[in-house]
């Protein structure tokens, strides 16, 4: 199953990228492996995926010792402050920050294990109550603060789009991440890049790639429909 899934999203892949005058290099496949079990990842490692994305820390911290070491973990959902320290060495790209209070704790983590720590900044482009995330209108301001940190580098933005059935209307959001991409880039900010754009997921990502998405989040679409044993803990 999950190589013919991984068939479909790379034909997927291509033509979005064909449509947009894109070369399919510029699009980074990230296989959200969440709730799923080692022996899917390990299905997906053996077809030749690399790049994983998990939202909780506690199972990148199961997943990781177990699993081989030329994966590519990233952290795509909520971080908090107290366990930036379980990730820091585990993880090549935090998708997820939003706050200079956690970019802080970040910076005292990795400057302890003398390393630096790549991450993207998450904007809340769709304007949801519900989804965490930086106002667009304070990205400049806060991305000025967080360049600050030696230890931390921005490679650029972040977005997670609304829920919805029909993909065309996200097409909006993920216009809006890549202006605020270009414009923040056009300040020329020390310790800042903009190469980076995390946006689309298995619903939409053909668009967020026809946008100018660099790394799609695909989860459903690879490893199928996830069961929650706690509804309480579905994000
Ligand atoms: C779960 C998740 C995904 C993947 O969602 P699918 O719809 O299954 O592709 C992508 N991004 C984030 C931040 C997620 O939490």
């Amino acid at each position: 199953m999950i190589r013919e899934n991984l068939r479909q999203v790379e034909e997927n892949i291509i033509k979005a990228c064909e449509r947009a005058g894109r070369e399919r290099e510029e699009v980074t496949l990230i296989a959200v492996s969440k709730t799923k079990p080692l022996e899917l990842i390990e299905e997906a490692y053996a077809i030749g995926e690399r790049n994983f994305g998990e939202n909780k820390v506690q199972e990148i911290n199961a997943k990781y010792p177990v699993l081989p070491k030329d994966i590519k973990w990233h952290l795509i959902g909520h971080l908090q402050r107290n366990k930036v320290k379980y990730i820091i060495d585990k993880v090549s790209l935090i998708h997820s920050v939003d706050s200079v209070r956690l970019a802080e704790q970040i910076q005292a983590e990795a400057a302890k294990c003398g390393k630096s720590m790549n991450i993207l900044i998450q904007v809340n482009v769709s304007g949801e109550d519900t989804k965490f995330g930086i106002r667009e209108e304070e990205t400049e301001n806060i991305v000025r603060e967080i360049a600050k940190f030696p230890n931390v580098h921005i490679k650029g933005l972040m977005t997670i789009a609304p829920f919805t059935d029909e993909p065309e209307t996200n097409r909006k959001y993920f216009k809006k991440l890549k202006q605020l991409s270009v414009d923040i880039m056009k300040k020329n900010i020390d310790n800042v890049n903009m190469d980076c754009l995390s946006m689309g997921m298995t619903g939409d990502y053909q668009i967020a790639i026809e946008e100018g998405a660099t790394l799609i989040r695909v989860g459903t679409g690879i490893f199928g429909e996830r069961i929650y044993k706690n509804k309480l803990s579905d994000d």
